[in-house]
């Protein structure tokens, strides 16, 4: 397991979210859904889950969007707590379907959070006073041509392949501007080749944006592609394994995708999920990722 030891300035680093000695168990589980996690995630960084099914993936995530209370350690989102920063919508939470409104277009639904969302603004113009290039930022059309629908914007939902919906709401999600996005398997049910495009679409628009994305997959491949690091968990109890760093150039252009590196990293992020597998008293119905 890995242990961070967090130093003084850390904590007082409005820059990181920290995750720390966090524990928690279900009423009447046998086992800690997670035991002992620390981490530690650098504003802008795009950081994977990744393990086995059972593993607390999804708990975690959870326990950082402030939906899931742990038993003993802490969770700090740039200095609040996780409940704090959702009702500053300084959280956003990409589930696996998307729900888009079906009486809106697409561009209206791209549109409308962000007009409501005052926080956003408020955060924007922050920025902006921060000096940081923000022009155009949450344009609507810019974000549905980063997914590539522009040419779909006057569409209605229920025009859109499973897909595109989704690519709708992941250009909604980061055209709210939280401070982080955390992506449940956003696209678990989507085929292989559309998973594929969807990927290459999620690294445009965070390239773009550089919003800090906690990001659950059971895909090697997804995880390699899209972070700069990944936290490899074990299962019974959930622990974090091995946090591999994902030295892969950026942009990752499809000339990245297709090089050496990214099986090597590959390689590595399985070996890991072996020996991760191999050390977990993991049920006889649980499958590996
Ligand atoms: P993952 O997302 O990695 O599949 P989860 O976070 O869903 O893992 O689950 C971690 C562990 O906690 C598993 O053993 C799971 O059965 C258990 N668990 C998850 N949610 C609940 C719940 N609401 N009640 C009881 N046990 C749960």
């Amino acid at each position: 397991m890995t242990t961070v030891t967090l130093p003084a300035h850390v904590l007082a680093d409005p820059e990181h979210i920290l995750v720390r000695e966090v524990d928690k168990t279900y009423p009447g589980a046998s086992a800690r859904a997670l035991d002992d996690i620390d981490l530690v995630i650098r504003r802008g960084e795009f950081v994977s889950l990744i393990g086995p099914s059972g593993c607390g993936k999804s708990t975690l995530l959870r326990a950082l969007a402030g939906l899931e209370p742990i038993d003993t350690g802490s969770i700090t989102i740039y200095g609040a707590t996780p409940r704090e920063a959702c009702s500053q919508k300084a959280v956003g939470l990409v589930p696996q379907t998307p729900a888009l409104l079906p009486w809106l277009t697409v561009r209206q639904n791209v549109e409308l959070p962000g007009k409501v969302n005052r926080a956003a603004s408020k955060r924007r113009a922050h920025r902006q006073g921060m000096g940081a290039s923000s022009v155009g930022r949450t344009d609507p059309d810019e974000l549905l041509d980063l997914v590539g629908l522009a040419e779909k914007r006057d569409a209605y939902p229920g025009e859109l392949s499973g897909g595109m919906q989704q690519r709708v709401a992941i250009a909604r999600a980061f055209g709210l501007e939280p401070d982080v996005l955390l992506m449940d398997e956003p696209f678990s049910a989507l085929d292989e080749f559309t998973r594929e495009a969807m990927r290459l679409h999620l690294l445009s628009l965070w390239q773009r944006m550089r919003t800090t994305v906690v990001f659950v997959t059971h895909s090697v491949r997804e995880a390699v592609t899209l972070s700069d690091r990944i936290v490899v968990m074990s299962a019974r109890p959930g622990r974090i394994h091995e946090l591999i760093d994902v030295d892969l150039p950026r942009p990752r252009d499809r000339e990245v995708l297709a090089g050496p590196g990214l099986h090597a990293v590959e390689d590595r992020v399985r070996d890991s999920l072996q020996r991760a597998w191999d050390s977990g008293a993991v049920p006889s119905d649980l499958v590996p990722a």
